[in-house]
């Protein structure tokens, strides 16, 4: 789960990590307001959205004056961000950071993921701050510094000490960096975050280190046990069709294709999006309706697929363990009732019940093209959409 900058800033100052003051705000007045409140002669207008690199996609403005604030919030507030990380239409802006400006002397890159490899966080640490670290990478990877953090000691100080002066933060400031790492690595061990990045870290021309914008995503199988966290969900940033799935428990992820996809099981659904595409179709979607789905569950899932204006045919495709076939056939039979067919519907049935299944599918009266194993179904679907993207 992602989260917005303010509230990763909010978090980090819990542990200890500076960050400039500020606000967040969601008006133009409720912006001015915020940088009177904050006074100084220097401010930043900052759009809060799931995504990075919002500073090139002009997102991140600086202002000298109050009605500058004014003017840049305006301007960011409801626009449509397009930056590397969104996609191609850009993500709204709802959300403003107002903070106080920062004369910057340097800009330092620190983050933190887990390295499955070594059963341990990783921590990377770069000069280099303010780019995306990715470019970085790819350029001069002797930039960055990792230290894999032995869990049952924690972030020394030594090996903080010893990445802060690789990459060249002053002696003078280097028991603020000690705090920033010790902080993040904290956050990230306590929060159950699967990333942590502080990008910019910047050393102030008055030499205090401050946590400029800041990155935390967390373990969605570890939110159980954190309310406070999952408070922080943001339902404007997400994938609508994402999370009505995930009302209803589906795993559902929309994709660029024209053939929706309904099965049982995860595995069985990337067998069945790779054979689709074996016969030369695209998939427009992953969607497992998973082991135990109720008719009503078969019907939500059904409804979501048909939402998509690209669809073009439909593929179920089950096999029936846990899952039922006549469950399937129900749901499908329903959801075709309650919501038009306006595609061809391909289904193959295999399993507990798939006599009972066929049976209810024939006798629905519904125009279904059924098919008796996966090769077939592949192919008739691929044939179907083709045709409806011909007519
Ligand atoms: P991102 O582009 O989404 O990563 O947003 P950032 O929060 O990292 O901001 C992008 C860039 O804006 C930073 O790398 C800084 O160079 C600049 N910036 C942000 N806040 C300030 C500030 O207080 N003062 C100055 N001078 N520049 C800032
Ligand atoms: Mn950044």
């Amino acid at each position: 789960m992602k989260i917005h900058e303010y509230q990763a800033k909010e978090i980090l100052r819990q542990y200890g990590v500076p960050t400039p003051q500020g606000s967040v705000c969601f008006s133009v007045e409720e912006a001015i307001a915020v940088a009177q409140q904050l006074g100084g002669s220097m401010w930043v207008v900052k759009a809060q959205i799931h995504a990075g690199g919002r500073g090139q996609g002009g997102g991140v403005k600086v202002a000298r004056s109050v009605s500058d604030v004014g003017m840049h919030a305006a301007q960011i507030l409801g626009m449509k961000l397009v930056t590397h990380q969104t996609d191609v239409d850009g993500q709204l802006v709802k959300c403003l950071l107002i903070e106080e400006g920062v004369r910057i002397f340097k800009e330092y890159y620190v983050g933190m993921v887990i390295d499955r490899s070594k059963q341990c966080v990783v921590l990377m640490a770069s000069s280099e701050g303010g780019m995306e670290i990715e470019t970085v990478a790819a350029h001069s990877p002797e930039k960055i510094h990792k230290i894999w953090i032995n869990p049952v000691t924690g972030l020394i100080d030594t090996e903080a000490n010893s990445v802060a002066r690789l990459i060249g933060i002053p002696n003078a400031a280097l028991a603020q960096a000690r705090a920033c790492l010790q902080g993040l690595y904290q956050t990230f061990v306590e929060k159950d975050a699967i990333l942590a990045e502080i990008n910019p870290l910047v050393l102030t021309v008055d030499q205090n280190l401050l946590a400029l914008d800041a990155k935390i995503n967390f373990d969605s199988n570890a939110l159980f046990r954190h309310p406070e966290i999952m408070a922080l969900r943001d339902l404007n940033e997400e994938d609508p069709a994402e999370v009505e799935a995930s009302k209803f428990d589906l795993s559902y992820i929309p994709l660029d294709g024209n053939i929706g996809c309904l099965v049982n099981g995860a595995g069985l659904a990337m067998a069945t999006m790779d054979i689709i595409k074996l016969y030369g179709g695209l998939p427009a979607n992953f969607l497992d309706v998973g082991g135990g789905a109720s008719k009503e569950k078969v019907a939500e899932a059904f409804k979501l697929m048909l939402k998509n204006p690209k669809l073009r045919a439909i593929l179920v495709n089950i096999f029936g363990g846990i899952m039922k076939c006549d469950v399937i056939a129900e749901g499908v039979v329903a959801a075709a009732r309650e919501v038009y067919l306006k595609v061809p519907l391909v289904v193959r049935l295999e399993g507990t019940n798939v006599d009972l299944g066929k049976k209810i599918l024939a006798e629905s009266g519904l125009p279904i093209i059924s098919a008796g194993d996966m090769a077939e179904a592949a192919a008739k679907v691929v044939a179907a959409a083709a045709e409806a993207e011909r007519a």
